[in-house]
């Protein structure tokens, strides 16, 4: 479904089948020469067909069109790989580029047995297949043109600047229109859900990057932003504060989770609230514990790199402990 959300600017609705994201929003720049579309929809039939009848509703020629991914998650970038075969030009952040092109394969995925194991999770036989991420993950890119900040795309009126706003995924990129004051987020901020932190590795502390990428985009002048699912932010300084706020409350809540006994990051999660049908933790669908359990991880090591909790491996898993 088109809705025009600003001059020249559409934003597609595309659904996302038994997902609680609901639906992501496509957006589409045309100008008399080329056109962008940023993100595209998970590798699903469904996706296609939304994502295909709205490019036809606006006559959109793809060889003169371009696509830019804001992030690797497979709901932004699962179609890429068709629209490029049909002669669109793809774009992604420099550090996204190269993850992306990894995504493909199986092998790429391997990592989640040891974080199953590093998290305590191996216990639920949880596999990559349990993975929407994979499952629908995007077929493999010909060409994936590297951004980084300050580059600049030009379409009609409008002219995008890249801003890096890694925290969410380790290198999702925004595009800035600074005449008009638009900023097209991704999943950096969202307005009726928060967007999902999670542990990537141990050379990256996600939560702290996520706070300073908030503070960056807080600091901007923004007039329209433009997210990447559920509704259009306008007052994007209110809506950080809260988002900030809400990761605050997850911090105390995990140190009084914590109390005087060490725990590993899924015992962690599954004593944490959460915004979920299931009754309780065993109800937990598999992704769901994973993702759960990432977000707990995140947020421990947040704590233990700020020096506020102790951490130990046994057996390739790691506890977490209130100082002593
Ligand atoms: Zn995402």
């Amino acid at each position: 479904m088109l809705e025009l959300v600003y001059p020249n600017i559409y934003c597609n609705k595309i659904p996302l089948p038994r997902n609680p994201l609901k639906t992501l929003n496509s957006y589409i720049v045309v100008s008399p020469d080329r056109n962008l579309i940023i993100d595209t929809g998970f590798n699903q039939p469904e996706c296609e067909e939304a994502l295909f009848s709205g490019l036809a509703e606006l006559g959109l020629d793809l060889t003169k069109t371009d696509v830019l991914l804001t992030h690797l998650h497979s709901d932004h970038t699962g179609l890429a790989s068709l629209l490029e075969q049909k002669g669109a030009r793809i774009y992604a952040g420099a550090k996204e580029s190269i993850a992306i092109r990894k995504m493909n394969g199986a092998k790429s995925w391997n990592w989640m047995g040891e974080i199953a194991t590093l998290f305590g999770l191996d216990e639920y036989n949880i596999t990559v297949n349990d993975h929407p991420g994979y499952r629908y993950r995007p077929l493999p890119l010909a060409n994936c043109i590297p951004l980084s900040e300050g580059d600049q795309l030009r379409y009609g009126d409008y002219t995008f600047s890249i801003v890096d706003i890694p925290g969410h995924t380790p290198g999702q990129i925004g595009l800035y229109e600074a005449k008009h004051q638009l900023f097209f987020c991704g999943d950096h901020i969202l307005a009726s859900i928060t967007p999902n932190i999670t542990f990537w590795d141990f050379e990256q502390d996600s939560l702290a990057q996520y706070f300073s990428s908030l503070r960056k985009v807080e600091a901007m002048q923004i007039d329209w932003l433009f997210t990447a699912h559920r509704e259009i932010v306008r007052d994007h300084k209110t809506r950080i504060n809260q988002l900030i706020g809400h990761h605050e409350k997850r911090l105390a809540e995990i140190m009084h989770i914590l109390g005087d006994e060490k725990k590993n990051a899924s015992q962690v999660a599954a004593l944490m609230h959460w915004e979920i049908r299931a009754k309780n933790w065993q109800e937990f669908p598999k992704a769901q514990k994973w993702f759960a359990t990432g977000e707990a991880a995140a947020h421990l090591e947040y704590l233990f790199n700020t020096g506020q909790i102790q951490r130990t491996t046994t057996a390739g898993t790691m506890y977490y402990q209130l100082n002593g």
